[in-house]
């Protein structure tokens, strides 16, 4: 992975955190940002943040995303890494490596970036005296909820009937270091608004996740 662009801001103090805006090979397994191992800094790869958006706003019943405000969170929840010292990822050839901790440690520790930066998220938008970042942090929460919707969408429209069976390909964790992406939006709504409707929407993933894992007929065919 080759580094393309430079930091951010030019006036730099020791707390700041550099972005690199990076390139990955045509076809390399990689991820819109993280945190190299052995770096304070941040990578983000503009190609890849793009399809995100596209990939996750293209469909029946999607709704338009403000790229900047994903990408907000997305920032939010690397500096949680840093924060919790759980960096590293690792990088071959401009491939993401999944392997390179236990698979339950990496699982655990995006969780820890997730709530890093809903809790930062839900302090700031709680603040009594209403500011800039006030503001900002609501727009990125709304951004979150629009997200899930359109999670919601896939899961109900493109992927019909798979809540009923708890279908793996889509509620199952798709690689070994990270949980589910749909499930970890669910979750961030969660902690960030923290309503009946929010912890509906995760319970009816969660169940719909355990009976993936524990398929039974949907009828019983003695039963007439
Ligand atoms: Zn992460």
């Amino acid at each position: 992975m080759s580094a393309q662009g430079g930091k951010l801001n030019s006036r730099t103090s020791p707390t700041d955190i550099p972005v690199y805006l990076v390139k990955a090979p045509p076809m390399a397994r990689t991820t819109p940002a993280a945190v190299p191992k052995g770096c304070r800094c941040l990578f983000v790869n503009p190609d890849v943040f793009n399809a995100f958006i596209r990939e996750q706003s293209t469909g029946d019943g999607r709704l338009g995303l403000n790229a900047r405000y994903v990408l907000t969170f997305m920032l939010l929840h690397e500096v949680g890494h840093l924060a919790k010292k759980t960096t590293g990822a690792e990088f071959e050839d401009g491939n993401l490596s999944e392997l390179n901790i236990d698979p339950s440690l990496a699982k655990a520790s995006e969780e820890d970036a997730d709530e890093f930066a809903a809790d930062l998220i839900k302090a700031l938008m709680q603040r009594k005296k209403a500011s800039d970042e006030t503001l900002e942090a609501t727009a990125v929460s709304m951004e979150l909820s629009k997200l899930s919707w359109n999670m919601q969408a896939y899961r109900t429209l493109d992927q019909f009937g798979a809540l009923a069976v708890g279908k793996p390909e889509v509620f199952f964790d798709k690689n070994l270091s990270h949980p589910n992406l749909h499930w970890r939006v669910l979750r961030m709504n969660h902690l960030i608004q923290g309503s009946s409707d929010t912890k509906m929407l995760l319970d009816t993933f969660e169940d719909a996740r355990r009976r993936g894992a524990n398929p039974e007929p949907l009828y019983d065919p003695s039963k007439k």
